[in-house]
C-alpha cells in the first residue's frame, strides 16, 4: 500500500494544487490527512473541497476545530485568531459543521493519525522533542503514527535512546515510528516549498517531497482579503 500523507494546508490553495499534482504522479492508494485544512490562508472553501475529493482518512487540527467552534480562540495568537474569525464568516454552515465533525485521533490499520500528540490529541500540544515522542509512544497502539501541528518534517524512532531523523528518505524499520511530513501551506523549517509525504509500507520507506508553488499568489490573496500581513510574509521565508 502506498499512502499519501498531507496536512497543515492552512487554506493555501496554490500550495495544495501543487501538492495534489505531485501526489497524482506518485500513484498513491490512500490519502491520510493530519488536519489543519483551514486557518491563516485566504482560500478555505477551495481547500476543503479539494481535500474532501480525496476521500482521505482524516483528523481535525486545532484551526479546524476553532473554525468549527469546538476550540476557544484564547488558545491562538492574534493573527491566527483574526484568520479563524474571518474563515468562520467566509465558509458555509455545512463546511463549518464538517470541520467540527472531524475526530482528533483515528486508527487506520497499523497507522494512527493525530494532529498534535498521540497521548493527548485533544489539547493540540506540539510533538517536537524526544520526550514528547516518548510520551506519545507510551500511548501508541499501532506500529506507525503520523502527526502534524509543528509544520516541521521529522521522524522519531522508539527505543533507548529515542532517536530522530530529518532526512527526506527514511526507512521505517522494525522500530515503531512517529512521523511529521511537514506542512503543505505554511512550512516552518526555513524551506518555503510545500511539504508532504509518501509512505510505501511494502518497501517500508517514507519519502518527504518538497514542491515549489506560487508563493507570491498565495501571499497576494492573503493581503487582498485584509488578513494580517505577517501571514503573507512568513510564507516567503518558511517560518
Ligand atoms: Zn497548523
Amino acid at each position: 500500500m502506498r499512502y499519501g500523507i498531507l496536512g497543515d494546508i492552512h487554506s493555501n490553495r496554490r500550495a495544495l494544487d501543487a501538492v495534489l499534482q505531485r501526489l497524482h504522479a506518485e500513484r498513491v492508494d490512500r490519502v491520510l490527512c493530519v488536519g489543519d485544512i483551514v486557518g491563516y490562508g485566504a482560500e478555505p472553501a477551495e481547500c476543503i473541497a479539494l481535500v474532501r475529493d480525496l476521500s482521505p482518512t482524516i483528523v481535525a487540527g486545532n484551526h479546524d476545530w476553532a473554525v468549527g467552534d469546538r476550540l476557544s480562540l484564547e488558545f491562538f495568537n492574534q493573527p491566527a485568531a483574526i484568520a479563524i474569525e474571518w474563515t468562520r464568516r467566509r465558509l458555509s454552515r455545512e463546511d463549518c459543521q464538517w470541520l467540527a465533525s472531524l475526530p482528533v485521533s483515528v486508527v487506520d490499520g497499523q497507522v494512527t493519525l493525530c494532529h498534535g500528540t498521540v497521548h493527548h490529541p485533544e489539547v493540540f500540544d506540539y510533538l517536537q522533542t524526544p520526550y514528547d515522542a516518548f510520551l506519545s509512544f507510551e500511548a501508541l497502539a499501532t506500529r506507525r503514527a503520523f502527526v502534524g501541528h509543528s509544520h516541521v518534517p521529522i521522524t522519531f524512532f522508539e527505543g533507548t535512546p529515542l532517536l530522530y531523523t530529518v532526512e527526506e528518505s527514511v526507512t521505517l524499520d522494525g522500530r515503531r515510528t512517529i512521523s511529521n511530513v511537514g506542512s503543505v501551506g505554511q512550512p516552518r523549517d526555513e524551506d518555503p516549498r510545500a511539504s508532504f509525504g509518501v509512505f510505501d509500507d511494502e518497501a517500508s520507506v517514507l519519502t518527504i517531497h518538497r514542491v515549489p508553488y506560487d508563493i507570491d499568489g498565495a501571499a497576494a490573496s492573503i493581503l487582498a482579503e485584509g488578513l494580517p500581513a505577517i501571514l503573507a510574509e512568513r510564507l516567503r521565508v518558511g517560518r
